[in-house]
């Protein structure tokens, strides 16, 4: 593999495979460090709603791909590594890889987000005995049955529609006095009449020797069990910055800061998508961060310019 390029790009979500997609087609030569999987987190979800020109929505594992063809027909080129550091050598970024170095005239941090997880007891022991976080995967398996997915925001309700296609009950567990998600998923959570939503809820311990048999709950009246055969757990994202430690100023929430451009406090080095600061949370907004920071990357690298928080110019 070629080792240098102009603009090396962190993750084969959306926003990686979209700016290496506009990157190529500026003419730039462009590396995309996909990570273990090409796709990131939407590889997985059945449905991507609200995505322009794909009114039935499309299916994360069919968008994924094609933008990937886009970009490789545009002359992007791709790596199956992760980054795991990234150092300033002259006027170069020195990126590590579990494949050897790169170097880099320009970086696109675009690597996403993992599934939270709950922390509690039970659910290390049974992490894929029953405790999933893909329903479109494992949906099928618990056809019939009474399921619980935990959390209140898009993924969570997204999901528990998906689930309610195959299971014979979906309970949803849900900390608060309100769901956060938004209104399309809301209104057909609420009428759907295999889905049931149980609020002001704290799930203490997964139950099961060997594969999940139940959850056990406290509300305000007092704790007991409750029978599902799977659990979906859905309590948000966690940022994928760790290997940026000491090297970047991350926001308190462990993602990372960028201005209008998506360019980040370090020269030549931009972030997008669910990674940085502030991000819509959307695959759209996802794909347009990637299209503004390969534009960023692609003035950076003709003009040298980098002032931090400068938008104009
Ligand atoms: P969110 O952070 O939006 O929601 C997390 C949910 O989990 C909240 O209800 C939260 O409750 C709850 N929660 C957090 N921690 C815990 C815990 N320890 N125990 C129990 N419950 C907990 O995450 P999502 O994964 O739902 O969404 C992530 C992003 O992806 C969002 O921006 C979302 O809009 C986007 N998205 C968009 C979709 C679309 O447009 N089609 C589809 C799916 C996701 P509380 O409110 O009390 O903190």
């Amino acid at each position: 593999m070629d080792t240098d390029f102009e603009v090396v790009i962190a993750g084969g979500g959306i926003a990686g495979l979209t700016a290496a997609l506009t990157s190529a087609r500026l003419g730039r030569k462009t590396l995309v460090l996909t990570g273990d999987v090409l796709g990131g987190l939407l590889l997985s979800i059945e449905k991507i709603d609200g995505f322009p020109g794909f009114p039935e929505g499309v299916p994360g594992y069919d968008l994924c791909p094609m933008i990937q063809e886009q970009a490789t027909a545009a002359g992007a080129e791709f790596a199956v590594a992760a980054l795991d550091g990234i150092t300033r050598r002259d006027d170069r970024w020195q990126l590590k890889t579990a494949a050897g170095e790169v170097r880099a005239r320009a970086v696109i941090l675009a690597t996403g987000s993992t599934l939270k997880e709950l922390g509690i007891p039970g659910e290390a022991r049974l992490r894929g005995k029953g405790i999933s976080h893909c329903a479109s995967c494992d949906a099928p398996l618990v056809r019939n049955r009474t399921v619980a997915v935990i959390g209140g925001g898009d993924s969570a309700l997204q999901e528990a529609l998906t689930l309610a296609g195959f299971a014979e009950r979906v309970i949803i567990l849900h900390r608060g006095k309100a769901l956060s998600a938004q209104a399309a998923y809301r209104d057909r959570v609420v009428e759907h009449r295999k889905i049931e939503i149980r609020f002001d809820i704290v799930v203490e311990e997964v139950l099961g020797a060997d594969k999940v048999t139940g959850v056990r709950i406290r509300d305000a009246t007092g704790g007991a069990d409750l029978e599902v055969a799977a659990l979906f757990v859905y309590i948000g994202l966690a940022p994928t910055t760790a290997f940026l430690s000491g090297q970047l100023t991350l926001d308190p929430f462990g993602k990372i800061p960028v201005d209008g451009r998506m360019r980040t406090e370090l020269p030549g080095v931009l972030a997008a998508g669910i990674v940085r600061s502030e991000a819509a949370g959307r695959a759209a907004a996802s794909a347009g961060d990637g299209t503004t920071a390969a534009v960023a990357a692609d003035r950076y690298l003709a003009n040298g310019d980098w002032p931090f928080g400068k938008t104009g110019g």
